[in-house]
């Protein structure tokens, strides 16, 4: 008997036929013999539209509001997953996030979960109730609903099997692992059997969105055993094996570069003539912290005459913001405009193997080179190298890449 904590994305939930699948996909563990957790993301496109709405009506609008819309979409699947499981027969209940309760930090539109008592949920399952949690969702100290960024649901799955000491966190969505790039844009694209802690933290943080960054950070901390998995094979037990988020030891035959990723979240703000003085910095980027507005890539040029520009690189999503907080600052930092660019991309090669290989970087330079790319920005990491370009360059820069570094299936 194992304790398995079964996570459902929204493809996998994305109307009644799929919600009675994956039912029965909880059902046939329940039958043999394991306690089963579930936890659901909203129906494919429901959480899109729901943030639609709150910008249509304000580009600013209050972070709390905010997520008292967007956390509806897990609830109608939490209370629809309970429905379907209990017409086959199996215990089931349905728990949102004040219930439970998952406690998080007051950071409201990507709150970090502070704690979950899994007591109580470890009793039910013990007496044989499956859980179903709505994912993407806890409570902030303000006593009102906090999501956790988007793809949260992948966190939840992680804290869920953290705190009820799950032997298992499966994460079912429409691919049936972590495949060397996004197979949807380069078909050659390889499944990764197993994958490092560091790896998959660094791929999904520049832009892998098959499992949320957080998930990884956390379950790399709880020591969780993670295997991401298609709800898509065959409910009866013909599945393909997945792929396992392990330690990097457990990897037996290292690559060089694990994978390559790609976002098209990316917006680059340069602000012109800012003074070149001590504290400078330090005036930018403290108020856009303030705001919660996380900056990425940072370039700043050397100075001729007394000035100098700044550029950086921030989710689009956050540019209105931005550009709010610069406006109010205007006179204090004092510079002379801001630019904003969202037609970038960001591009990034990820390996354990570039600690101890020289030469990842000259190759992603040649390969983008070869094909008459520029490179707008760039950055790099212990395990990364990213480079930001036109967004129309997109794919086939990653696909160039993918080649370039051996990764093509043969
Ligand atoms: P879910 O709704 O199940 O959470 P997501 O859309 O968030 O699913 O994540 C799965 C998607 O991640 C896949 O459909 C795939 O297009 C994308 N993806 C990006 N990079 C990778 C990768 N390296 N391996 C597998 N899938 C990836
Ligand atoms: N429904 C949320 C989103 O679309 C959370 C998730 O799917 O993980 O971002
Ligand atoms: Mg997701």
């Amino acid at each position: 008997m194992s304790r398995i904590v079964m996570k459902f994305g929204g493809t996998s939930v994305a109307d009644l036929d799929r919600i009675r699948n994956v039912a029965l996909r909880v059902k046939r563990e329940v039958d043999a013999g394991h306690e089963v957790a579930v936890v659901v993301s909203a129906m494919a496109g429901t959480t899109n539209q729901l943030v639609a709405w709150c910008q249509q009506l304000s580009p600013l609008h209050d972070a709390r509001e905010y997520d008292a819309v967007v956390a509806t979409g897990e609830q109608v699947t939490a209370g629809l997953m309970a429905i379907a499981l209990q017409s086959l027969g199996v215990s089931a209940r349905s728990w949102q996030g004040w219930q439970m309760p998952m406690i998080t930090d007051d950071a409201h539109g990507k709150a970090r979960i502070e704690s979950m008592d899994g007591a109580l949920m470890i009793s039910r399952m013990q007496a044989g109730e499956v859980p179903v949690v709505t994912g993407f969702q806890g409570v902030g100290p303000d006593n009102r609903i906090a999501t956790l960024g988007r793809g949260g649901s992948d966190t939840s799955a992680v804290a869920v099997a953290a705190a009820v000491k799950a032997d298992r966190c499966d994460i079912y969505t429409d691919v049936d692992g972590v495949y060397t790039t996004d197979p949807r844009i380069v078909p050659q694209a390889r499944k990764l059997p197993r994958i490092a802690y560091e790896e998959m933290l660094e791929l999904a943080s520049v832009g892998a969105k098959v499992l949320q960054t957080r998930s990884v950070e956390l379950a790399m901390k709880e020591r969780v055993r993670v295997q991401v998995l298609s709800s898509f094979a065959d409910a009866d037990g013909g599945d393909l094996p997945g792929s396992l988020v392990v330690d990097e030891d457990e990897i037996v035959e290292k690559e060089i570069v694990a994978g390559i990723a790609y976002s098209r979240d990316e917006a680059k703000m340069t602000i012109r003539r800012v003074p070149d003085r001590p504290g400078i910095a330090a005036n930018i980027f403290g108020p856009l912290s303030e705001a919660g507005i996380n900056v990425d890539m940072i370039v700043q040029n050397i100075s001729a005459d007394g000035s100098t520009d700044m550029t950086f690189t921030l989710s689009r999503t956050d540019l209105p913001r931005a550009q709010a907080v610069l406006d109010a600052g205007k006179a204090m930092i004092g510079f002379a405009e801001v630019q904003t660019d969202a037609n970038v991309a960001k591009i990034s090669v990820v390996g354990v193997g570039m600690r101890s290989h020289a030469g990842v970087a000259a190759t992603m330079f040649k390969t983008l080179a070869a094909k008459a790319i520029n490179i707008q920005v760039i950055s790099t990491s212990e395990i990364k190298v990213s480079v930001l370009i036109g967004a129309e360059y997109t794919e086939l820069a990653v696909r160039a890449l993918h080649t370039a570094y051996g990764l093509d299936a043969v």
